[in-house]
């Protein structure tokens, strides 16, 4: 058997919840892909610096200092986890939807938009008040790649343009060719941003090597807390699209015009976006986490989690009734993010049974990625869904899945029970 490294200390590791069947069970957060735990790391580096927060970027006094200095510095922390190139700008937002969101109101005239129709919600819709093309799933990355040039190819080549693309699934966990994607992108003129949401948290990502224009994160899912998400990238877009949001901080000079309206001079840094006082505390805990990780070794911690994939997908495919869902197919690479159906089970309630009578906590449903799981479910892609849709009933032909997902805090005895408790 192979040696891998022991997982990262995480918040709730020793949280017991209580079972139908009686008694109490060591909870098994397997629900990373929504929100994983925080790293104790990040929660100690919190903690040793709340008691002495002040305003950012607006006092004179010491603490104020202090916290304009942490949250500049954790700018420059995120740079170097995804390094950035000089003049990249990193932005702090609320998550990845808004980092999307925020780039799709910095979007130039005109701007045509190219994204798969396998993208989470989160990268497909905020686009929609301009030109946008929806791209069919593919089913190979070498597909993808071919799909997106020849679109692209049928583009006005004058016209400015980007392709929205994530980096591994939320759904399958597979790895998109996101290189080849850019490069693409590049040849035919366009631009790339990266949802990074899920391959952040599982593989590294250097925006050099990679070569997208902007890469997106969420710090929950980055083993920080809610509430604060990152874009990163070219500063240029940024910089010419007006503010994100209108108000202090953003603003540079405020005057009264004889006649009697305003003039905004506005920031040309990231400060032109981030409008309000700012998540201090948030994007310091994304920049522990970013160096958490780093310390933590990125190979030791994509070996450690290719162990636990491998562990659940030997332990499934025991188990007849389970159908993994994927696009790319068996051999493709990918993180720890698993979803399948069970035949003869209604999602949902195979997914309250895992959590009442053993204590796991996964998700079901179509993972704010309709078209992707009607397509995988053997469905209809245009057909309407809701997130947490009622499952069909047994017998029926399944309408949501169900999502296990771990990574760099979850103990091997975590999956073993998950594998144990679905035979
Ligand atoms: N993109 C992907 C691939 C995701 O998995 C998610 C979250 N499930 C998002 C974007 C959105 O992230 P957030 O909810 O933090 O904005």
């Amino acid at each position: 058997a192979q040696t891998v490294c022991a997982p990262l200390p995480v918040l709730g590791g020793d949280v017991t919840v209580p079972l139908v069947t009686g008694g109490e069970v060591a909870y098994a957060a397997l629900d990373y892909a929504a929100s994983a735990p925080a790293l104790q790391r990040v929660w100690d580096d919190v903690a040793a610096y709340a008691p002495y927060y002040g305003s950012v970027h607006r006092g004179a006094g010491y603490l104020s200092q202090l916290s304009t200095d942490l949250f500049e510095n954790a700018r420059k922390a995120v740079a170097a986890f995804l390094g950035c190139r000089d003049g990249d700008q990193v932005v702090f937002t609320r998550s990845t939807t808004d980092s999307l969101n925020l780039l799709a109101r910095a979007l130039p005239a005109d701007c045509q938009v190219f994204v798969f129709e396998t993208e989470h919600h989160a990268s497909l819709l905020p686009w929609q008040d301009g030109k946008v093309t929806y791209l069919d799933a593919p089913r190979s990355p070498r597909q993808a790649v071919e799909t997106l040039e020849r679109a692209l190819a049928d583009r006005d080549p004058h016209g400015p343009a980007l392709v929205c693309v994530t980096g591994a699934s939320n759904v399958t966990g597979e790895l998109w060719p996101v290189r080849e994607l850019a490069a693409a992108a590049h040849t035919h003129g366009a631009r790339i941003v990266l949802d990074a949401a899920q391959l952040a948290p599982h593989h590294p990502v250097d925006v050099r090597d990679l070569d997208v224009d902007w890469v997106a994160f969420s710090g929950h899912k980055l083993y920080a807390p809610f509430g604060c998400g990152v874009l990163a990238g070219r500063a240029d877009w940024l910089r010419e699209a007006g503010p994100y949001l209108l108000g202090g901080g953003a603003s540079r000079r405020v005057t009264r015009r004889a006649d009697g309206g305003v003039d905004v001079e506005w920031h040309e840094s990231a400060a032109r976006h981030e409008a309000g006082s700012p998540n201090v505390i948030g994007a310091y805990a994304i920049a522990s986490a970013c160096k958490a990780l780093t310390e933590a070794g990125w190979d030791d911690l994509v070996a450690r989690e290719r162990h636990l994939v491998r562990t659940v997908r030997e332990g499934l495919a025991g188990v007849p009734e389970v159908r993994i869902l994927s696009l790319f197919g068996d051999d493709a690479p990918r993180v720890g993010v698993i979803s399948f159906v069970v035949e003869g089970w209604n999602s949902s309630h195979f997914a309250a049974a895992l959590s009442a009578e053993y204590g796991i906590g996964v998700r079901d449903g179509l993972f704010c990625a309709h078209p992707l799981v009607r397509t995988l479910l053997g469905g209809d892609p245009q057909t309407q869904g809701e997130c947490g849709a009622p499952e069909a009933a047994a017998g029926e032909k399944s309408l949501n899945a169900i999502r296990v997902s771990f990574g760099a805090g979850t103990p091997d005895e975590h999956v073993r029970r998950f594998v144990d408790a679905v035979r």
